[in-house]
């Protein structure tokens, strides 16, 4: 694995954009708290900003990063076409009305959300997924957005994806954390130079990973906290994790996990921890 020494040492995407390794999530984030909570993150160093229109957050988040002060060319902006608008014309409509939401004339990076499935779409899934993907990589070649790619598309969605796809996407955001490792599906996905990028990496609102034993036994270990070995753990697969969170003393927490190594036979121990809650969602079973 690459050194990777701080939040914002880079990883290559496979068209050769640089990624900062860990981003801000902002999920959950409410529009009025997201201004002030984004430029707070910005102040404490992060330059990787992870939103979603179905957030409800880009006008807000657009807010914080220009309140920032800091050069949009220094940040790495990324967002994603909400389910309602898949298809060729509603998708390059969405992503302009994202732009301007945002008050930016382009993205790093832009993600289907979540892929459409055959329970809700039976044999048509793969083609409405098909006419989405045709519309990112046009938006892409007029430069619009800097690297295109997938969120909980699983390896079947990309199989069937790929028959028809002209640019590899670049990047697949998925749920990673301890409880919920995904760990077939990230080595499918470095095997095919798609960067994995980890969702809930703390489990997310409500999960208990945060206070398993196992956990606070390692983070006693290195004098860390739950959170930071979760982050450690995540980042040391070479997976990118966009922790998320309002408060000023855990953004700052949640940077500082680059100065101590898991052990094989730790990262191995956390992999194997039973489900401790998180949306744990089945892209073929979700209904929304
Ligand atoms: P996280 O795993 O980042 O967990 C966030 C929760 O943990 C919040 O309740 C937060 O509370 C709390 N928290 C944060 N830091 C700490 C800490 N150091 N110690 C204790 N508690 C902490 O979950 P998310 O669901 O937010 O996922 C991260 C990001 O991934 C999202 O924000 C979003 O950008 C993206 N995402 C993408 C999805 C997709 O489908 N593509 C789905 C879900 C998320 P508080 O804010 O109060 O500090």
């Amino acid at each position: 694995m690459i050194e990777l020494n701080n939040i914002n040492d880079k990883l290559n995407l496979n068209n050769g954009v640089q990624i900062p390794c860990v981003g801000y999530g902002t999920f959950r984030t409410p529009a009025d708290v997201a201004e002030k909570a984004v430029s707070d993150a910005i102040a404490n160093g992060y330059r990787h900003i992870d939103t979603a229109a179905v957030y409800g957050n880009e006008e807000a988040v657009g807010k914080g990063i220009k309140d920032s002060g800091i050069d949009r060319k220094d940040l790495f902006v990324t967002s994603k076409l909400w389910n309602t608008n898949r298809g060729y014309d509603a998708t390059k409509k969405a992503f302009q009305e994202t732009l301007d939401r945002l008050q930016m004339d382009y993205l790093d990076l832009y993600l289907i959300h979540w892929p459409a499935n055959q329970k809700q779409f039976g044999e048509d899934a793969a083609k409405i997924n098909a006419e989405t993907w045709r519309a990112m990589e046009d938006l892409y070649h007029d430069g619009k957005i800097r690297a295109i790619g997938l969120s909980n598309f699983m390896p079947h969605h990309i199989v069937d994806l790929m028959q028809t796809a002209k640019v590899a996407p670049a990047v697949d955001q998925i749920e990673v954390h301890p409880g919920w490792p995904h760990t077939e599906e990230v080595k499918y996905l470095q095997a095919h130079n798609i960067l994995v990028e980890a969702w809930a990496p703390l489990g997310g609102q409500g999960a208990t990973v945060m206070t398993n034993p196992t956990i606070l036994q390692i983070a006693d270990k290195y004098g860390k906290s739950a959170a930071q070995v979760c982050l450690r753990w995540v980042i040391q697969q070479g997976v990118v994790p966009l922790p998320k969170s309002v408060h000023e003393e855990r953004m700052i927490q949640n940077k500082d996990f680059f100065d101590f190594e898991l052990t094989d036979e730790e990262m191995e121990k956390i992999s194997m921890l039973p489900n401790m809650g998180g949306q744990c969602a089945d892209p073929d079973d979700v209904d929304f």
